[in-house]
């Protein structure tokens, strides 16, 4: 990838920032720097019309192909999108499980009638998407999903079982769920994937309230609730090659936006620093200035990640290390957060800025667990990256 900017890069990053500028203001101007992790409870039903402005706009799925109702970007744009998107305080995105996961799934492995079907409501911003993987006894093993499910005559499925730390189940439309459908089966083989309504007589969403105040995450239950026989991705039983397919978008180029935010982070904490005095402090010199360096390594890496990966499926070995890099340096950002603000950390802020570093403090302690573990992170680099022996399994 070359790093240096074209004329047209700067052109189109030029186009984006003055969008932002011209349409993150008047009744979305609240939005600003809101509703990422953390604070996913701020304006909801307002992010979700931002979201039909961003789509209004053409800014929504940039990276799908054109003939999916994307916008087709090289990776090089849709980093420029991301970083202008986050550069302007452009709110946490409602719409990332079906644009991010869901959508280059059913790309990738669904039918023409299902990318007919759920494709434009994700570009259009008007229908939200959970992701029903994990269960209690199965998050980093996702191969023991007891979750059951079972055919009637008329073709259609019947789901029964419990999923877990369901983000945003609470305010969205559909669930995708990896579900048992041959009795006995074990490990990866006989799981299915299926596609279903969250708003029927079958399920119920349980709000889980986190350490941080807000409700991310959701219990699930399915008592015989149903998917259509059409709303089965990929063949039945095979449910694993997709679950994994769609794993492997989970970390793609909005990491860049990512990283535009967590600048901005690094920003506030410099700011309460300053505000402070410890901003003379030798160590918490040391500790900002360590930071503000691992943001340079994670751009620099991510970058060299996606120049490898021109679809969007199938990132290389770079990639391993990105989880566990990014999540750990979040905490320590988080943690260095608690040590500027000093006693102001601990009590309730109407201040902005505080609550946001406050945010991070307590959301970052989950960034180690979602999306992979740490352990499990470690296992991937030894296995895969370095071609170590695979850890023994019971
Ligand atoms: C904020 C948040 C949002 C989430 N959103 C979703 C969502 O939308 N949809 C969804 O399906 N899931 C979601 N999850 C669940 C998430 O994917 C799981 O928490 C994660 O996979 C870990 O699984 P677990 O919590 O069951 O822990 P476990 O798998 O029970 O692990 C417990 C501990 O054991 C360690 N461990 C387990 N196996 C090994 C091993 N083989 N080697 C070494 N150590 C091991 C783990 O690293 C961990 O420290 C979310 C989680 C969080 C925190």
């Amino acid at each position: 990838m070359d790093l240096k900017p074209t004329a047209q890069d700067e052109a189109f990053r030029a186009e984006i920032a003055d969008w932002m500028h011209r349409h993150l203001s008047g009744e979305f101007a609240p939005l600003k720097y809101r509703g990422g992790p953390g604070d996913e409870e701020a304006w909801p039903e307002l992010r979700k019309a931002w979201e039909q402005e961003l789509a209004r706009g053409g800014w929504t799925c940039v990276g799908w192909p054109q003939a999916h109702g994307g916008r087709g970007l090289s990776i090089e744009q849709q980093v420029i999108f991301h970083e202008e998107y986050a550069r302007a305080g452009g709110p946490g995105r409602m719409g990332h499980i079906g644009e991010g996961l869901l959508g280059p799934t059913l790309i990738a492995y669904g039918t023409p009638d299902q990318r007919a079907r759920f494709l434009p409501g994700i570009v259009a911003g008007t229908t939200y998407w959970a992701q029903g993987y994990s269960e209690p006894s199965a998050g980093s093993d996702l191969a023991n999903v007891q979750t059951k499910c079972w055919q009637e005559a008329d073709g259609s499925w019947r789901v029964k079982g419990q999923k877990v730390w369901t983000s945003l189940a609470h305010e969205s439309d559909w669930i995708f769920v990896l579900a048992r459908s041959e009795p006995g089966s074990v490990g990866r083989h006989g799981l299915t994937f299926l596609l279903m309504p969250l708003d029927q007589p079958g399920i119920e969403i349980r709000p889980i309230r986190q350490l941080s105040g807000s409700c991310e995450f959701n219990e699930v239950f399915f008592d015989a609730a149903v998917a259509k026989a059409d709303d089965v991705v990929g063949a039945p039983g095979d449910g694993w090659k997709v679950a994994m397919g769609l794993l492997a978008v989970e970390r793609g180029v909005s990491t860049l936006g990512q990283q535009m935010h967590f600048a901005h982070e690094l920003e506030l904490v410099i700011k309460a620093a300053k505000a402070s005095g410890l901003a003379g402090d030798a160590l918490i010199r040391d500790r900002i200035a360590r930071a503000w360096s691992g943001l340079r390594v994670m751009r620099y890496n991510a970058l060299r990640m996606l120049a490898g990966d021109s679809h969007g499926m199938s990132l290389g070995r770079e990639a391993l290390i990105y989880k566990y890099y990014w999540s750990n340096w979040h905490r320590d950002l988080g943690e260095l957060a608690m040590d500027v603000l000093g006693p102001l950390g601990d009590v309730p802020s109407d201040d902005i800025d505080v609550l946001r570093l406050q945010q991070v403090y307590l959301f970052s302690r989950a960034d180690t667990i979602y999306g992979g573990t740490n352990e499990i992170q470690l296992n991937l680099i030894a296995e895969r990256g370095l071609g170590m022996p695979r850890e023994a399994r019971g």
